[in-house]
């Protein structure tokens, strides 16, 4: 390799630079020399990795502090070891490691132990319930929810790395992340890749760990989230809010909030898709003569007028009663309700009577209904049956 240049000078910074300018420096010549804008090129490709070897060693206060002193020397003898510069290596998906890290940083992303070979990326879904009455589900309804997520560690920034310190590079896989055992067997040499234990697959190690989230980068949080419930949403369906999940990864977007919503049952009203079904109880006479009766739906009492000579389990179908549609709030579907004539049970002696003169006009019993049932015990062969001509 030819003489190296200064890492100042890569940069193209002062030795008195900021920790933001050089992260802002580097952000610049990274980006003049990824290998996404400049495919093939290798002197581009060169340029690249010396701006990550550069920003490697001054974003670190403690490399850094040693290049100041030392030079290029400060890292040479440990080449290869733990510990050394010399196990870096910029192949393959680690550029875009590095480029990722920097911007996700920039982005104010968190999402350290997935920082592997990621550009930002959304983080993880997260989920919850509300449980909402039977009319909220047909009127539709805001709620406002508490929920407990995860939040970037304000006084880390989302490194874990106790301030003033930085997670460092893994000295076990020099960043990679992955580990490449090597193994002789009489078919030749296997190499079988593993995660590498020390970093857990990051390629990132925290000496010194942020202690107000343990390392971790972020912090538990109670948020309120106000969730708008769609009129027609029917029980076990979800909302999705966007980006009111988890943080997201290497400076993406949130990941989504996915509310379960589950409708509790009504007393009356049963609903099947669209549909809602329940029964109306009527009375004998309703049935027999017809009448106006008040039925309940999701609107309120509707006047309904019975014909003459309902039949009981009659169903009858009010269009445009039922459920809203999710898509288009004017589509309803119907109410289906079935008639039920009742019968009375403790009747008074006034209605007993009514109820035996209704018998004798319907031929059903004789004028004098008591000396009848007595008369029918004694002579039961007489009558023959319940009906007489
Ligand atoms: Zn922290
Ligand atoms: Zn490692």
């Amino acid at each position: 390799m030819a003489e190296k240049r200064d890492y100042y000078e890569v940069l193209g910074v002062a030795k008195n630079a900021s920790e933001a300018d050089i992260k802002k420096a580097y952000r610049k010549v990274a980006k003049k020399y990824h290998p996404d804008m400049n495919p093939g090129d290798k002197v581009a490709e060169e340029k690249f990795k010396e701006a990550a070897e550069a920003y490697e060693v001054l974003s670190d206060p403690e490399k850094k502090a040693k290049y100041d002193q030392f030079g290029h020397a400060a890292f040479e003898q440990g080449a290869g070891g733990p510990g050394g510069f010399g196990g870096f290596d910029f192949t393959g998906g680690d550029m875009g490691d590095i480029f990722g890290d920097i911007f996700g940083d920039f982005f104010g992303g968190g999402g350290r132990s997935n920082a592997r070979r990621n550009g930002p990326r959304q983080g993880p879904n997260l989920r919850a319930a509300v449980r909402i009455t039977f009319d909220e589900a047909i009127r539709g309804v805001d709620k406002e929810l508490d929920i407990a997520l995860k939040d970037e560690c304000k006084t880390c920034g989302g490194s874990g790395a106790k301030p003033g310190t930085s997670p460092e590079t893994c000295p076990k896989c020099g960043g990679r992340g992955q580990v490449v055992y090597t193994q002789q067997s009489m078919f030749g040499t296997i190499q079988n890749v593993q995660q590498c234990p020390e970093c857990n697959g990051s390629g990132q190690v925290i000496k010194q760990k942020c202690s107000d989230c343990s390392g971790t980068g972020y912090i538990k949080v109670r948020k309120k989230v106000k969730v708008s419930i769609p009129a027609g949403i029917d029980n076990g369906q979800s909302v999705r809010i966007r980006e009111k999940g988890e943080p997201g990864i290497n400076g993406g977007p949130r990941g989504d909030l996915l509310v379960n919503v589950q409708v509790s049952r009504h007393p009356k009203f049963q609903r099947q898709e669209y549909d809602i079904f329940s029964t109306e109880p009527i009375s004998f006479s309703q049935a027999a003569l017809g009448a106006t009766i008040n039925i309940d739906t999701v609107d309120g009492p509707y006047s309904y007028t019975i014909k003459p000579g309902t039949q009981t389990d009659t169903r009858i179908r009010l269009k445009n009663k039922g459920v809203p549609s999710l898509r288009n709030k004017n589509l309803r579907g119907n109410h289906f309700v079935t008639f039920v004539v009742q019968v009375p049970e403790h009747l008074t002696a006034a209605q007993k009577e009514a109820l035996r003169n209704f018998q004798v006009a319907m031929g059903e019993i004789e004028e004098d209904p008591s000396k009848n049932e007595s008369e029918k015990s004694e002579k039961k062969g007489f009558f023959g049956g319940k009906k007489k001509k």
